[in-house]
């Protein structure tokens, strides 16, 4: 009987003793507990891909935030020269923001397997995708990589039309509110702000451009397809026969002749596109050439669309 009483203990014991992982994981939940109260809030650290989506999460995440962005903006963001500083700020990273829908296929997964931060793995929560919270044009029926098309996803620049940044400003203030409860308020306050700021600025731009509705425009890339959408302008053709494919002199003599034919008045490109071939084929069309920004130059996303308007008008004012 007494053999059978201290076995019965010895089992009673083991099975009220917490196994080492739990006794663990509250310690470290105790530590934390007794850290945060004092500790100042520390900013959340986001690497974004591109200079749009960076804009955007300073401007929805303030000062509550440290933000680095990976490509410059004047860099071809299918084409991201990759610096030994990248893995750095990747390994660092609670958030990394990307376009999405292919936009970084080319150069950002191999960085994100050699930063070793399960945080920005693909489906966690500190990694967001904007091009999961807009509607993408030009999505393929099926998948073409069939001469390197980039774009086989479809469209991936949609923050051209300002209605898409509005979108993924307040999906952004979800994403960052549910990674900092306690700032929750300021994000979503933040872009609130800024999709007020930015409905008053749409309808001042749209009234600058309706007189051009309906006007044709040539691209180099299809680049500026959200933002002729958006304020009703026609893209006639583009430079490239297609995304990412350089043009052929066949190609150049069949467009020119089109633009001719349809009294194209403005081709509208970045400025990282072969300026010969551009300003060759605005010389032989009778086109005007614009060159405007496919990125914000700074953190000031209404600027940029600002400079886009700017550049369209200028173009097509009748002189
Ligand atoms: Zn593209």
């Amino acid at each position: 009987m007494k053999k059978l009483s201290v076995l019965f203990k010895q089992v009673l014991r083991v099975a009220f003793t917490p196994p080492p992982a739990i006794r663990a994981a509250a310690a470290v939940a105790l530590l934390a507990l007794g850290l945060a109260a004092p500790a100042a809030h520390a900013a959340l650290n986001v690497v974004a891909t591109t200079s749009d989506v960076a804009a955007l999460a300073k401007t929805v995440g303030g000062d509550d935030v440290t933000i680095i962005t990976l490509a410059r903006p004047t860099e071809d963001p299918h084409f991201v020269d990759a610096r030994p500083s990248f893995l750095r700020h990747l390994s660092r990273a609670d958030l990394l923001i990307e376009g999405g829908a292919d936009l970084e296929a080319g150069w950002l997964p191999p960085l994100v397997n050699n930063a070793r931060n399960r945080k920005i793995l693909s489906g966690a929560a500190g990694r967001f995708l904007a091009a999961e919270h807009v509607r993408l044009r030009d999505i393929p029926a099926t998948l073409d990589r069939s001469q390197g098309d980039v774009h086989a996803h479809g469209n991936p620049h949609f923050l051209l039309d300002p209605a898409n940044a509005a979108l993924v400003a307040n999906a952004l203030a979800e994403k960052l509110a549910a990674l900092d409860p306690a700032k929750a308020a300021a994000h979503r306050a933040r872009a609130k702000k800024f999709s007020a700021t930015l409905d008053g600025k749409r309808a001042e731009w749209n009234r600058r451009l309706v007189p051009f509705r309906g006007a044709g425009v040539v691209t180099y890339h299809r680049s500026f397809d959200y933002f002729l959408a958006a304020f009703h302008l026609n893209l006639s053709g583009t430079i490239e026969p297609k995304p990412g494919i350089e043009p052929s002199a066949s190609h150049l003599v069949a467009l020119t002749a089109q633009m001719k034919r349809e009294k194209v008045r403005l081709i509208l490109t970045e400025p990282n596109r072969p300026i010969r071939t551009c300003t060759r084929v605005a010389a032989q069309s009778g086109a005007k050439l614009v060159r405007a920004p496919l990125m914000p130059l700074n953190d000031d996303y209404l600027a940029f669309i600002e400079a886009i308007v700017t550049g369209v008008e200028s173009a097509l004012r009748p002189e």
